[in-house]
């Protein structure tokens, strides 16, 4: 069950009424569900977000497990900021033998947008957590986390990608696949991460992706390459993600020629997540 308790923040007595109007905002309010506690500004933000990020825990790990998870033995901290502007995000994560042993999430924006954008891509990033037992490659649990996101944020995604290949230069995937920390193009880092986790997915699906990660992990990136893809190398790989590319554009320009009309490009927005040394993962 994920019952939602509701708590909103006790306020001393001795306060004039002018402070006091002052303090839901400050002092805030917090919901609970079985695998969630969230800090909001009202308890109804509060509990929106939690049965969300609850919601989320069992579709998202469904379609990447197949199954869904436990419980957690603690409910992961959520901190919500409700701003004006696009949906951001950053969960941390502690790591002992295989296990997650600490996670903390924080969202902000406009509360539609940590709804449907938001709070799918952290708790993702909390399934692959659980999943590996460490850190996921910074390419791919960026980039696989992105598939959460709605039709907006993908569309979006999609438009960084084209502007990555118009004008940028993407990063030989071997050389990303490598990469440990974010570089400084993070948006380009996040545009290919996540074209690249698309096609992996469209031709082998959520729970292989997983897998293929997992080997490249403890093997490398050739031999998971030729188990879960039928492909010599990481090479190959790229070569036939390139091709991918090449068709999905060639089918984008008759759908814009037919629709005789073309979304302007959208500034893209980096997300507040980054990355900091030290034992914490920060996603
Ligand atoms: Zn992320």
């Amino acid at each position: 069950m994920d019952a939602i308790q509701g708590r909103s923040a006790r306020l001393p007595l001795n306060l004039s009424l002018a402070v006091l109007a002052c303090l839901p905002l400050l002092m805030g309010a917090s919901a609970r569900t079985t695998n969630f506690t969230v800090d909001a500004s009202s308890t109804q933000v509060a509990e929106q977000v939690a049965r969300r990020a609850e919601e989320c825990r069992k579709q998202i790990a469904l379609a990447w497990l197949g199954h869904t998870l436990p419980d957690w033995p603690r409910p992961c901290p959520i901190r919500v900021k409700l701003t004006g502007g696009e949906a951001g995000g950053l969960t941390s994560f502690g790591f002992h033998r295989g296990k997650v042993t600490d996670q903390t999430m924080q969202v902000e924006g406009r509360l539609e947008r940590i709804l449907a954008s938001a709070i799918p891509h952290e708790v993702t990033h909390t399934i692959f957590a659980h999943y590996l037992g460490g850190p996921m490659p910074r390419w791919a649990d960026e980039g696989a986390s992105l598939l959460s996101e709605d039709e907006r944020e993908l569309a979006r995604h999609d438009r960084i990608v084209d502007e990555l290949f118009e004008r940028r230069g993407a990063f030989a995937l071997a050389q990303l696949f490598a990469m440990e920390e974010y570089p400084r193009d993070l948006i380009g880092f996040y545009g290919q991460g996540y074209s690249i986790s698309r096609f992996l997915i469209e031709i082998g699906g959520r729970p292989r992706f997983l897998e293929f990660i997992r080997d490249a992990q403890s093997e490398n990136w050739d031999t998971a390459t030729l188990r879960h893809y039928s492909l010599a190398n990481v090479r190959e790989l790229e070569r036939a993600w390139l091709s991918w590319r090449k068709v999905g554009d060639a089918a984008d320009h008759r759908a814009v020629a037919l629709a005789q009309t073309r979304q302007p490009r959208a500034t893209p927005s980096a997300r507040i997540e980054r990355a900091e040394p030290g034992a914490t993962f920060q996603r």
